[in-house]
This record gives C-alpha cells, sequence and structure tokens, in this order.
C-alpha cells in the first residue's frame, strides 16, 4: 500500500489497531522537526521503518533559521500522545534550556502548568 503522507491521518482513522501498526511499521516515514531554540521548523529527517524515534524525541542539528547547530523536537505527524501543539507549549513556557535540554520531562512540565491552571 503506498499512502501519500498528507493523507495519512486520515486514513488511519479508517483502520483498527493492528492494521494501523502494520502501516506504520512498514513505512519508511518523514519525522518534523523543530527547533528549541527558535521554535521554527527545520528539515524533515527521513526514518526507515522500525527506526522510528518516540515523538518528542531530542536531535542535534543544523538550524535553517538559527544558522547553528540547536536541538531540535521530533515530531511524527500521524502520533497524537506528542504533536505541535505540545511542542508549542514547552516554547511557549520555557521548557528548553539553552543547550536545547528539557528543563522538565514533558509529561511533568505539561502537569505542572495544569496544576498551576496555565491550561
Ligand atoms: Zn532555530
Amino acid at each position: 500500500m503506498n499512502l501519500e503522507l498528507s493523507s495519512l491521518p486520515l486514513q488511519l482513522m479508517l483502520l483498527n489497531k493492528s492494521q494501523k501498526e502494520g502501516i506504520i511499521m512498514s513505512q519508511n516515514l518523514i519525522s518534523e522537526m523543530y527547533c528549541t531554540n527558535c521554535g521554527n521548523r527545520g528539515i524533515n529527517i527521513p526514518r526507515r521503518s522500525g527506526h522510528y524515534r518516540k515523538a518528542g524525541h531530542l536531535k542535534k542539528l543544523y538550524c535553517i533559521h538559527c544558522k547553528k547547530e540547536c536541538n531540535h523536537v521530533e515530531i511524527h505527524p500521524f502520533f497524537t500522545h506528542y504533536n505541535y501543539e505540545d511542542f508549542k507549549l514547552e516554547i511557549k513556557y520555557n521548557n528548553f534550556n539553552k543547550d536545547g535540554e528539557r528543563k522538565e520531562p514533558y509529561k511533568i512540565f505539561k502537569n505542572n502548568l495544569r496544576k498551576r491552571g496555565v491550561i
């Protein structure tokens, strides 16, 4: 099955869990990478099937906006446990230090925002 990446989320919704996993595990997928320093989207990273990183994974890459090496956050367009909205929260509420490392693990960071009534 050859799925266009742009139509993947919609098509995945129509499938059951094991069908989804089969497709996810058999496809080479493109990860979106977002810079922890400037918040802009960088260059996509292709991931071979079976070599996916957890969404939210940090990877040092050259940022085309900052013009230097910065940690980037990896986002899979169809994995829902960490998406672009999650990344925006981390940028907005400053969860990355100057080295692009997380100050708090994302789950803890998000729980703290909830406790403080921010989100
Ligand atoms: Zn940047």
